[in-house]
């Protein structure tokens, strides 16, 4: 199991097969999801393999009128629930489940390319740290998705923390409540982003000043008020953080 597929809860992520490249609302997405995988489930047969690109055609024609955030990225319709709960999303071609180890062929990527894909929150160090507070945050697969895919921002915090001068690691635990309320934060204005976990991070975050700014126009006046309550449950560490809003 990983961050795509966490052991424990019962979310999962589907952000790099394009999901939040369609501008849908949250409800939208789920709806989506409910719909594909029944299509799926009336259309196609494992044993029979034209039944694969009969379902592609019919949902990529069903979904070509909905807008995308960028026309190059491809939306696979081949993600879909994968839990009789329906409540872990995943690929529905995926060889565990059709016992062919090549039949993602069936998709745009094809094989190769959705199997060897990991993003970088899942190729980060810290992974399975992520992976654990993502799970205890999310509420469903779909929230769950925003924050694995939003790895610019995971990596902000990280930076935030080792500039003032915090042990990384020790942010998931010291200072889990602070961390979970400042991604319940970034929750509510995840749905607008659009992430596919695509996203380059052109900003290496060299100081503090910069990760704040970047957390400040992420967040807006939540950060302020964030970082307000941080510094009063942790006057001492106030001392050594930047200047933005003093
Ligand atoms: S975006 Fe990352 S965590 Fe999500 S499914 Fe893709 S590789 Fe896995
Ligand atoms: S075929 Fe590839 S892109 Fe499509 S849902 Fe499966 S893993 Fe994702």
């Amino acid at each position: 199991m990983s961050l795509c597929h966490p052991e424990k809860g019962s979310v999962s992520c589907g952000a790099c097969c394009g999901l939040f490249n369609l501008k849908l609302r949250p409800s939208e997405f789920k709806n989506l999801l409910l719909e594909r995988t029944t299509e799926f489930k009336s259309i196609v047969n494992f044993e029979v393999r034209h039944t694969f690109p009969i379902y592609r055609k019919e949902r990529e024609t069903k979904e070509a009128h909905i807008l995308k955030k960028d026309e190059m990225t491809y939306n696979c319709p081949f993600l879909g629930y994968v839990d009789n709960a329906k409540q872990r999303i995943g690929c529905m071609i995926h060889p565990i489940f059709t016992g062919d180890p090549k039949s993602q062929n069936f998709s745009f990527y094809g094989t190769s390319i959705c199997q060897a894909y990991d993003c970088k929150t899942k190729e980060g160090a810290l992974a399975n740290l992520w992976e654990n507070l993502f799970v205890e945050i999310a509420k469903d697969s779909v929230e769950y998705s925003f924050l694995s895919a939003d790895h610019i921002f995971a990596y902000a915090v990280e930076k935030w923390f080792s500039h003032s001068q915090l042990n990384v690691e020790d942010m998931f635990q010291t200072y889990r409540l602070e961390l979970v309320e400042l991604f319940r934060i970034r929750l509510q204005t995840s749905s607008e982003k659009h992430f596919t976990s695509f996203e380059i991070n052109y900003d290496a975050f060299l100081d503090l000043g910069a990760v704040e700014t970047y957390l400040l126009n992420e967040l807006g006046v939540d950060w302020k008020e964030w970082k307000r309550e941080w510094e009063k449950k942790n006057p001492n560490r106030g001392e050594v953080f930047g200047s933005f809003d003093k």
